[in-house]
């Protein structure tokens, strides 16, 4: 199905060679980002310092709002999920995490996904797309628009606005580089959005020659790498990706990420009972993580549909966060969010009246 570009995903650039071609003002370019970007606007027409036919010329070539809500939730702990239909028909999720004045947006960037992680219902729908930059900008926009409209106030007693963002909903990111440097890019703009690197963490399963990529291209965010298993024979059976890079290739591509941007590296890791939350685990993921500039991000496994996964017990996973810290390793747990709804880590699946892909 053929659809329009996203106006948002236009670079400043991109946007002023337009307006050259179609015989408009180049400076019309930060105009019309302010608009998109600073007022986050829902049609041309609010656009009232742009002529009506510029806002014609932009209507017939790009589109101005790419997702539509088709379902949202909110789980009993504040978390909110979206269900947001793209302008072909598929169907992407974004979740959104209040926590102390702070409004954390958990965001797709592909359609599906093919990186086939055992643990993970996205894995399950298979690839169908990559989404572009203005899709996923999107999904952080409908997310302001949420706050605003529902009287959410941040800590200044203003109007809330989305403060942190994590890459890490449907889809490898670093498999959508382009457009996921792009967002950041579009996020970190002192004049768009104004949102510093550190509020931006991008999470790969660990694709090792896109971290590479991630630091040439400057592209301003933190790293986080699903770790997951320090064994590769056990993470080669739940990540096929440690196939083609295991962990020690991975581990090459961190330390070089660390010497290169001298930014901390997240190590996420999913603790299963009997398998990774254990004490032999444990001694391995120090020894992985002593010698580097990283902080590991425990998550309890999300009972799923694999019967032979089980979260371990509290007593365990404290047993598992005592003899890590006791070597001095950065590591926090994070709780749950969001269970109810199926936004959990893991839970993301376009599931709607009773089917799931
Ligand atoms: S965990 Fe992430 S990379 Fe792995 S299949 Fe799910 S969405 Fe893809």
């Amino acid at each position: 199905m053929e659809w329009q570009r996203n106006i948002k995903t236009l670079t400043t650039d991109e946007l002023k060679a337009w307006l050259r071609d179609v015989d408009e003002k180049p400076y019309r370019a930060d105009q019309i980002q302010k608009w998109l970007f600073c007022q986050q606007v829902r049609s041309y027409d609010e656009m009232v310092n742009i002529s009506p036919a510029l806002r014609e010329k932009m209507a017939k070539q790009f589109t101005l709002c790419g997702l539509k809500e088709d379902q949202r939730s909110v789980s009993v702990d504040g978390t909110v999920k979206w269900l947001f239909e793209t302008e072909d028909g598929h169907h992407i999720e974004t979740v959104m995490i209040p926590a102390n004045g702070r409004y954390s947006v958990c965001v797709s960037t592909q359609v599906g996904c093919a990186m086939n992680c055992a643990f993970c219902r996205t894995a399950k729908m298979g690839f169908t797309r990559n989404l572009e930059a203005g899709e996923i900008l999107e999904e952080i926009i409908n997310v302001n628009w949420y706050l605003k409209d529902n009287g959410f106030m941040n800590e200044e007693g203003g109007v809330a606005q989305v403060t942190n963002i994590i890459f890490m909903g449907m889809g490898e990111p670093l498999n959508n580089l382009e457009n996921v440097h792009r967002v950041c890019c579009t996020l970190h703009n002192q004049k768009l959005f104004n949102m510093g690197a550190k509020r931006m963490t991008v999470s790969t399963s660990g694709v090792v020659p896109k971290i590479k990529e991630l630091v040439d291209r400057n592209t301003p965010c933190c790293l986080a790498v699903s770790l997951n298993s320090t064994n590769n024979e056990y993470r080669s059976s739940v990540m096929p990706v440690n196939k083609t890079w295991p962990i020690e290739k991975l581990l090459e591509a961190v330390d070089e990420y660390i010497r290169r941007t001298d930014n901390y590296v997240t190590f996420e890791f999913v603790l299963i009972q009997n398998i990774t939350c254990t004490p032999k685990a444990a001694k391995e993921l120090i020894r992985i993580c002593a010698p580097r500039r990283v902080k590991v991000n425990a998550i309890v496994l999300n009972d799923g549909d694999d019967p032979t996964l089980h979260a371990p017990t509290p007593e365990e996973v404290e047993d598992f966060l005592a003899a890590v810290r006791a070597a001095e390793i950065q590591i926090t747990i994070r709780n749950p969010r969001g269970r109810d709804i199926l936004a959990a880590c893991g839970q993301l699946a376009y599931k709607k009246e009773g089917k799931e892909c």
